[in-house]
């Protein structure tokens, strides 16, 4: 049976931490936000290992940085990686930029089970209504097919109604509303993976100071994470080939089997053994094909995180994307309820944005995974972007890129290709300003950081950053052509003149 129908703001699907983050900042802001989730906290969730703009930008936006800090988790200081051509691992450091060499420069691996359920907690405290339990299995729509509402079946079977000025889609990967937005999901050809992923009790530690990375570990059939939870508990996964996705199944043998042919997780693992029971008890397999919708918004509905778009999870760089889109999606909601900006202006720049910072992610991955010299292992040569016709890349690139950017390296694969393999005077520079590398993998990896294109990510990276450790009112550049600057408080857009240094 159904009730009345409740008239909010917004309505937030989804209480993973894209959701989060977009609800709690409209709530900040002073609108009536219902955030509705099917299951009820604390859930398990993969994607444990965070970036530091999320922890020190977008946490202490949202003003919950402090509890995360207080909650103890694992210190992150960058990732350890066994890839390419040497077979010695080397380190990838987040000191990015000599601002936040201390402070700032790190992030936590976290269990998602906590981390979520602090920020669900915190999006009510900050006067969200957060409703658990239930599952949004509908849209209201106008007659000109603008959604105007949801409908949904709360804890006691009560099928309910909320109309809404816009409905969020947070509902990630395996979202049914997406669609709304008049767009459909397109993946990537190359990126298309299965992961298997586990839980181990007393695996080894990297020596200190990194003892809390990520390591990545590449192998013939794929590659393998290795993430510290804590001090003994500790998340293990393999990435291999969608090919052999209806061979798997999710038992101990399957991940056991991968774990033996990557000799360094192996040893890791020596003295470990499998978490069999509770929530870390079960072995998963999740599909990882990395995917963008062709439209990030429209018809009254706005998509954050993986309802949004995916990205291969090697640089750790799905929580980001989704607490970052959900800062983007809060601010042009925000803009436009106040009645300062249309629609198109608003959400152009919430879209620019987020294609922006996915296509370089985009880039990045694929000039990585063609570092890995296993060319006679069919995973390795798939993801071998650069021995692909152009045309499939080109074509993907562009409309992960959009129009927006304004920088033609984002739609020009042939340019990012001459920009990844950048002189060795590119590489040092970038290695001195970015700090961010060991100076074995300085010597490596360089080319790729040195590019353009990913300078100007950790930038943006970085000026979120800024933003987030010196508190409000950090006046930032306008960072697409023609494009709009946060607010004051950094809740909303404003156009760059209007806003003085
Ligand atoms: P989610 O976290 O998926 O949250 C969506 C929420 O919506 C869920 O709680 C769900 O219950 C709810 N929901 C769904 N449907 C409905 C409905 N109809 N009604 C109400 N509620 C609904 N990211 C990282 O940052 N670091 C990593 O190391 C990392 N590793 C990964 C490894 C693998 C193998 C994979 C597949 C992903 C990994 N990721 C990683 C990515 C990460 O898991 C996601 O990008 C992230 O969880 C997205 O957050 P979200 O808020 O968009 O969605």
């Amino acid at each position: 049976t159904s009730t009345t129908i409740e008239d909010v703001d917004v309505v937030v699907v989804g209480g993973g931490p894209g959701g989060s983050t977009v609800a709690t900042l409209l709530a900040k802001s002073g609108h009536r936000v219902v955030q509705l989730e099917k299951e009820t906290f604390p859930r398990y969730q993969i994607g444990e290992s965070l970036l530091p703009s999320t922890i020190h930008g977008v946490c202490r936006l949202l003003g919950v940085d402090q509890k995360i800090k207080d909650a103890g988790f694992m210190h992150k200081r960058g990732g350890s990686f066994r890839w390419g051509k040497n077979p010695v691992p080397w380190n990838f450091l987040f000191a990015i930029s000599p601002e936040f060499a201390g402070e700032g420069s790190y992030a936590y691996q976290v269990e998602r089970m906590k981390f979520d359920n602090i920020l669900l907690e915190h999006s009510a405290e900050s006067g969200v209504d957060v409703r658990q339990n239930c599952r949004v299995n509908g849209t209201e729509q106008d007659e000109n097919g603008r959604v105007v509402g949801v409908r949904y079946v709360d804890g006691d079977r009560v099928d309910r109604h909320l109309r809404a000025k816009y409905v969020v889609d947070a509902s990630g990967n395996t979202t049914r509303l997406s669609k709304y937005a008049g767009g459909e999901r397109i993946y990537s050809d190359f990126f298309q993976n299965v992961a298997i992923f586990g839980y181990f009790e007393n695996g080894k530690r990297l020596p200190a100071p990194d003892s809390g990375n990520i390591l990545c570990a590449a192998f013939d059939e794929g590659w393998m994470w290795y993430i510290p939870l804590s001090d003994t508990l500790t998340s293990v996964g393999a990435v291999i080939s969608k090919e052999k996705a209806d061979k798997l199944n999710a038992q101990e043998e399957t991940l056991r089997h991968y774990i033996d042919r990557c000799g360094l997780v192996k040893d890791m693992l020596a003295d470990a053994t499998r978490v069999t029971e509770g929530t870390y008890g079960e072995i998963r397999l999740r599909k990882d094909y990395s995917y963008a919708n062709t439209r990030f918004w429209g018809n009254g509905t706005v998509l954050v995180g993986d309802a949004a778009c995916f990205i291969d999870p090697v640089f750790s760089t799905g929580v980001h994307l989704a607490t970052y889109s959900g800062v983007l999606a809060a601010r042009s909601i925000n803009s436009v309820l106040s009645g300062s900006m249309t629609e198109e202006r608003a959400f152009g720049e919430f879209e620019g944005r987020y294609r922006r910072e996915y296509a370089v992610f985009y880039e990045f991955l694929s000039a990585f995974y063609d570092m890995e010299q296993s060319e006679d292992s069919y995973f390795w040569k798939a993801r071998k972007v650069t021995n692909f016709d152009r045309t499939d890349l080109a074509s993907f690139v562009s409309l992960v890129a959009g129009g927006y950017s304004g920088e033609d390296v984002l739609t020009d694969p042939d340019q990012i290709i001459e920009k990844f393999s950048a002189s060795t005077r590119a590489l040092t520079e970038a290695t001195e300003k970015t700090g961010g590398m060991d100076t074995d993998s300085g010597q490596r990896m360089g080319h790729m950081f040195s590019a353009p294109v990913v300078r100007d990510v950790m930038e943006e990276m970085n000026a979120f950053q800024a933003r987030g450790a010196s508190g409000d009112g950090t006046i930032e550049p306008p960072l697409l052509d023609g494009g709009l600057v946060p607010s004051a408080d950094g809740l909303a857009w404003a156009e760059p003149a209007t806003v003085s240094v």
